[in-house]
């Protein structure tokens, strides 16, 4: 088999971080369930992309993790699957709020992840609500009513929901900010800086972006504990 090391420069993967754990180059290598792996097939994955080996061995680690990938890397399914096992070992009543909570910049992106949340989470009997502005509140609380494991939502609406006090974010233990970059190009930092006062401290923080400027660095140092960052590529 591959080395780590090779595997990671073929790659161009660098990682830094207290003992990372070495990727996982194949499906079978990940240990995700059957089910889970049977739909990987069905989509027609042959194998891990290069952030998903990287970071599902970090993730799975409960560690928090800042991974710097171009767009199109997959990753997506880098935090949707490891969130199905947080999910199956938390066993919280999502009557009570979600445990998972994915931050996204748009409408459009929120009921992607969404799609593939229900996808892939499907044999994980997962329920996920999308909340975004630029339609009625009213459908998107009677959902979040019915029960919500994952809530993939846009800061702006999640905020007035929060404020409405039609949910509660006190059960989230892991949290993804997705396209960090581009929610900071769209002013959404004060929103999540108020997001994130309703979130435990102790938590699992996940946070992915496509560019690494320095605000999008300033709030990762805020936001994440010790974190081990994944670079694919030569984005900086
Ligand atoms: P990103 O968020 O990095 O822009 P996405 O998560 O949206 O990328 O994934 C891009 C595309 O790649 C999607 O269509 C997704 O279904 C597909 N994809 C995800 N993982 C794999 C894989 N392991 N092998 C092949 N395609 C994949
Ligand atoms: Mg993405």
């Amino acid at each position: 088999a591959e080395s780590c090391d090779s595997y990671r420069r073929r790659h161009e993967i660098t990682v830094t971080g207290d003992e990372v754990p070495p990727p996982f180059t194949s499906f079978e290598a990940t240990g995700f369930s059957p089910e889970i792996l049977r739909e990987v097939h069905q989509a027609g994955f042959s194998v891990p992309t290069p952030i998903q080996a990287q970071s599902w061995p970090v993730a799975l680690q409960s560690r928090d993790i800042v991974a710097i990938a171009k767009t199109g890397s997959g990753k997506t399914l880098g935090y949707l699957i490891p969130c199905f096992i947080h999910l199956k070992r938390r066993r919280n009543n999502s009557q009570l709020g979600p445990t998972v909570l994915v931050l996204s910049p748009t409408r459009e992106l929120a009921t992607q992840i969404q799609a593939e949340a229900v996808k892939f989470g499907k044999s994980s009997k997962i329920n996920c609500t999308c909340l975004y502005g630029g339609a009625p509140k009213g459908p998107q609380l009677r959902e979040l009513d019915r029960g919500a494991d994952i809530v993939v939502a846009t800061p702006g609406r999640l905020n007035d929901i929060l404020e409405m006090r039609r949910v509660s974010l006190h059960q989230v233990s892991y949290l993804v900010l997705d396209e960090a970059d581009r929610m900071l190009d769209m002013g959404f930092e004060p929103q999540i800086r108020k997001i994130m006062k309703e979130v435990p401290a102790l938590r699992q923080t996940l946070m992915y972006t496509a560019t690494w400027p320095k605000e999008v660095r300033k709030i990762a140092g805020d936001l994440l504990v010790n974190p081990v960052q994944v670079n694919i590529g030569n984005v900086d």
